[in-house]
């Protein structure tokens, strides 16, 4: 099916129903109203000039008309171009470029950044650029053609498996590569998550995470518009009071987040005067989630049902996803087990053979998620692709006895120092416990004997003492294998971060060796 397709299917049959609210503007659209916009806005781009397989860039935080924009561009078989609203120049200009973008879709401003002049900035300079649009403005609202022919939509002729969207990975590893997908991609990740999450045309689902990224437009936009559930917008950027605001006023069943959105809002002073009783089941993804952050969850904020996926841009983007019904173990130290209709197995990426239940290996993914392919980047494309369509993840993770898989970390991160694999996040997880350290990295660098050795970047809570180098071999000694203990220390007030939140590796391996130069 088509993302339009499936849309006109549940407007017919939940026409009144809520499909979009705003919370903080108050705007909403029943799903009949939605479609009338959709539709309007869709004609309006093909007036324009846009036609099927047409790149059309959004670039603005979470509002209804990011949402409008994402169907509207499906109805006609134009592909979306997600661009990450902490953006800077630079960045606009490479995507613009990289997806050959014809029109642009911009906001005016988004908290600090002015917009409206980084795009003045590199406008010239994007060969395939030849219109922008702001929003809140007339030539916004004359892009809606109310009275154009339904007849030259219905007239265009799409295919599941056309490309749709281009979303740029978050760059943890490197630079941000286009993973182009289709409808068949994204239309069933959607479904299949809304089906887990157990969502009917009764559900209500709270979105603060990003609509740039699959989080927000997948997970939540489309798992709604497949089951009828009504999307609700808390604000444009994550704000925990608004958050709870707006699952307390719209009386949402399900809210999202990455875990330090659910920490923030669990420890906002006004937490208790929000009426959270509607709330029954949620997603949690991106990160790993700590268990005490989780049984809050669930007690205080009411979701009994929380779930937490695992995935990737790549793969539409989820792969394994936890169940109502797992246990709260199992919610906190796996990602689940692998959703309907995809394959996963967990190989040995010296041999690419299967490893035995219990051993780590690098996950790779089959199934209908499956991208089309980075965007203009075969190259790239073939190195994660194989020829049997499995999708080589780069994560390491191990799968037991009951199909539960557990990320260990990242190939890339993994070291080897004296033939031995070394997993950081076994390390990290040994530092956590020290009474000094607030958070801890290890990374792997270049060593004449050994390879590789350890070096640990450490954040120190407020007022602790200096941590040398020996207090810390020594805390680890006994309780580490010798060769786990890190043989370097790096004190830092705050690790490198990607805009998605995730810490980036690659940056401190490079710095690491400038210190030891
Ligand atoms: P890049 O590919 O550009 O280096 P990225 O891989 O961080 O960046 P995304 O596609 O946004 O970009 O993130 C996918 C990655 O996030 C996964 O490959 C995995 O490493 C991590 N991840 C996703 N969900 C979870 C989870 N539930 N637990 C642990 N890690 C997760
Ligand atoms: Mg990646």
């Amino acid at each position: 099916d088509t993302i339009g397709g499936n849309l006109d299917r549940t407007a017919a049959r939940f026409p009144e129903r809520d499909a979009l609210i705003e919370h903080t503007t108050g705007r909403r659209w029943s799903y009949r109203e939605f479609v009338a916009d959709v539709d309007a806005l869709a004609l309006g781009l093909l007036g324009a000039g846009i036609t099927k397989g047409d790149r059309v860039g959004i670039w603005s935080p979470n509002r209804a008309e990011w949402t409008l924009v994402q169907y509207a561009t499906a109805r006609i078989g134009a592909i979306l171009v997600n661009i990450n609203p902490s953006y800077r120049v630079h960045e606009l200009e490479y995507v613009l470029d990289q997806a050959g973008i014809r029109m642009l879709v911009s906001a005016r401003a988004f908290k600090t950044s002015d917009y409206v002049s980084m795009v003045e900035q590199v406008r010239a300079k994007c060969a395939a650029l030849e219109r922008v649009v702001f929003l809140d403005g007339d030539e916004w609202d004359a892009l809606f053609d109310r009275d154009g022919d339904p007849a030259r939509l219905a007239a265009i002729e799409l295919s599941a498996d056309d490309p749709i969207n281009i979303q740029y990975t978050s760059g943890t590893t490197g630079f941000p590569k286009g993973a182009t997908l289709s409808h068949h991609n994204i239309l069933n990740n959607g479904f299949f998550v809304g089906e887990l999450c157990r969502y009917t045309e009764a559900d209500r689902v709270c979105i603060p995470v990003p609509f740039y990224h699959c989080f927000g437009m997948v997970m939540g936009n489309l798992a709604c518009t497949s089951r009828g559930a009504a999307m609700v917008i808390p604000s444009e950027g994550f704000d925990p009071r608004t958050a709870l605001a707006a699952v307390a006023e719209e009386r949402c069943t399900s809210l999202y987040g990455v875990p330090t959105m659910f920490i923030a809002e669990l420890d906002h002073p006004e937490f208790a005067d929000f009426d959270l009783s509607s709330l029954r089941t949620g997603i949690m993804a991106g990160s790993p989630c700590p268990v005490e952050v989780m049984k809050q969850v669930i007690d205080r904020m009411g979701m009994a049902e929380v779930a937490i996926c695992y995935g990737m841009t790549e793969t539409s983007p989820v792969s394994t996803q936890t169940r109502a019904d797992d246990s709260l173990e199992r919610r906190v130290s796996t990602v689940g087990r692998v959703g309907p209709h995809l394959e996963v197995k967990i190989v040995d990426p010296a041999t690419g053979l299967t490893v035995p239940r219990g051993e780590p290996g690098e996950l790779c993914t089959r199934g209908y998620s499956v991208m089309l392919g980075y965007w203009e980047q075969a190259d790239k494309t073939a190195e994660v692709i194989d020829a049997a369509r499995w999708m080589h993840t780069g994560d390491l993770a191990v799968m037991d006895a009951d199909d539960y898989v557990g990320i260990t970390g990242r190939i890339k991160d993994m070291v080897i120092r004296g033939g031995e694999n070394i997993y950081p996040r076994e390390i990290e997880e040994f530092l956590y416990t020290h009474p000094d350290i607030l958070d801890a990295q290890v990374v792997g660098v270049p060593d004449a004997r050994y390879g590789e050795e350890l070096m640990a970047w450490v954040r120190l809570r407020e007022g602790a003492a200096e941590l040398t180098v020996e207090a810390l071999r020594e805390f680890c000694t006994g309780k580490l294998a010798h060769y786990k203990i890190p043989r370097y220390v790096h004190v830092v007030e705050e690790f490198p971060m990607t805009v998605t939140g995730k810490v980036r590796k690659v940056e401190m391996r490079e710095e690491a060796k400038r210190l030891l130069g």
